[in-house]
């Protein structure tokens, strides 16, 4: 049996907006898990105020509940989502009092105000020969690096930093609110605890410098397009002495003009002439190393025909082996024909029989065939 929402909260059935918050302001402090590790018992109460509290400060559902009862939020009944208010969904004035304190606050005052240097990301594009081959890339990174004239003080050489008059060093001040104070972090000195009042003339007393500096990339061979290379700690700077963060290399591979990728695998369309392609005939391409290799096409080569050749493909990404390439052989008919070659394929289509064209030879006969005898 659930408990009654005012007796839950310790309010009066006609207490006002003001006193409801009041009630669970303390409350949700008493019992808040944060302050009572472990303890199932004021967790579960914790989650009868909130959503007691989440029912009674909206006008439409306290006037549900005073009508119906627990059941006006029963299955099928107006207030849909009610029953696991207490499960993470605190109520908004609990996030504005209690989150700096509870999150983010929390947080920063366990790294004793260091904080860990962003993450970098930086885009390269490289050539498939170069993905084939592999390459040492030397890039050029804008990064904030310690200030070398302060030391990342902050302050002018010879002068220091002095403590903070507002938070004496802590970096956080506490402010009454209501009846509990709240930690925030010194206005002043932005957290460090520290004030200048000479700033370093080279960082204007950031302490952090912002420069150029050059990485050497090592991009393997039978790298893919779309790969993240990490680099640890080579991202900006922490403050105050945090960590560095890390460099995250975005690689993309520029489409090749003759070769498209597939895997390992290499694919490359190639035009002969109709007569090669009857006749037969050979050809050289260069592959991405640099060197020919040599395509025999046999007699009656068709359109479509694939010719693999092994091991010619893409590098596999940190082995020995290698991906194939395929040719693919495209048959270009010729065009702009002069009187005398017009002349002569004419007489060879004349002479020509059903075994020279086996597919084409009564094709539409075939197919209409075909559909006859479907549909008898
Ligand atoms: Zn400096
Ligand atoms: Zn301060």
């Amino acid at each position: 049996m659930k408990r009654d929402l005012y007796e839950t909260l310790g309010v009066a059935k006609n207490a006002d907006e003001k006193e409801l918050k009041g009630a669970f302001r303390k409350l949700a402090m008493k019992y808040h898990p944060d302050k009572n590790p472990g303890d199932a018992a004021a967790e579960k109460t914790f989650k009868e105020i909130n959503e007691a509290y989440e029912t009674l400060k909206d006008p439409q559902k306290r006037a549900a509940y005073d009508r119906y009862g627990h059941a006006a939020f029963e299955q099928g009944g107006m207030g849909n989502g009610f029953g696991g208010g207490g499960a993470g969904g605190f109520s908004d004035i609990f996030e504005d009092i209690f989150g700096e304190m509870m999150g983010g606050g929390r947080q920063r005052r366990s790294s004793g105000g260091r904080e860990r240097g962003a993450d970098l990301r930086y885009n390269m594009e490289i050539s498939l020969e170069e993905a084939f081959s592999g390459k040492t890339a030397q890039i050029r990174v804008p990064t904030s690096i310690t200030c070398d004239v302060c030391s990342g003080s902050g302050a002018k050489p010879g002068t220091s930093p002095k403590t903070c008059g507002t938070c004496h060093g802590s970096g956080r001040v506490r402010a009454a609110q209501g009846f509990f104070s709240i930690e925030r972090t010194c206005p002043t000195c932005g957290g460090r605890g520290q004030t200048i009042t000479d700033p370093c003339g080279k960082c204007h007393g950031q302490g952090r410098v912002t420069e150029e500096r050059t990485l050497s990339v090592n991009i393997p061979a039978g790298i893919e397009d779309g790969t993240r290379i990490r680099l640890s700690g080579e991202g900006e700077a922490g403050l105050r002495g945090g960590p560095a963060g890390d460099l995250y290399i975005f690689l993309s591979v520029r489409p090749h003009e003759f070769y498209q990728r597939d895997g390992a695998d290499l694919y490359c369309s190639v035009p002969i002439s109709m007569t090669t392609a009857a006749l037969g005939g050979k050809f050289d391409v260069t592959t991405l190393d640099g060197t020919k290799s040599r395509v025999t096409v046999p007699e009656g080569t068709q359109a479509g025909k694939q010719f693999r050749l092994k091991g010619k493909g893409m590098p596999v990404l940190r082995s020995a082996q290698s991906g194939d390439l395929y040719i693919q052989i495209q048959i270009e008919t010729p065009q702009k024909l002069t009187k005398r070659q017009r002349e002569l394929l004419q007489e060879f289509e004349q002479i020509s029989s059903k075994d020279n064209n086996p597919e084409s030879t009564g094709f539409f006969a075939r197919m209409k065939d075909f559909f006859d005898t479907l549909s008898d």
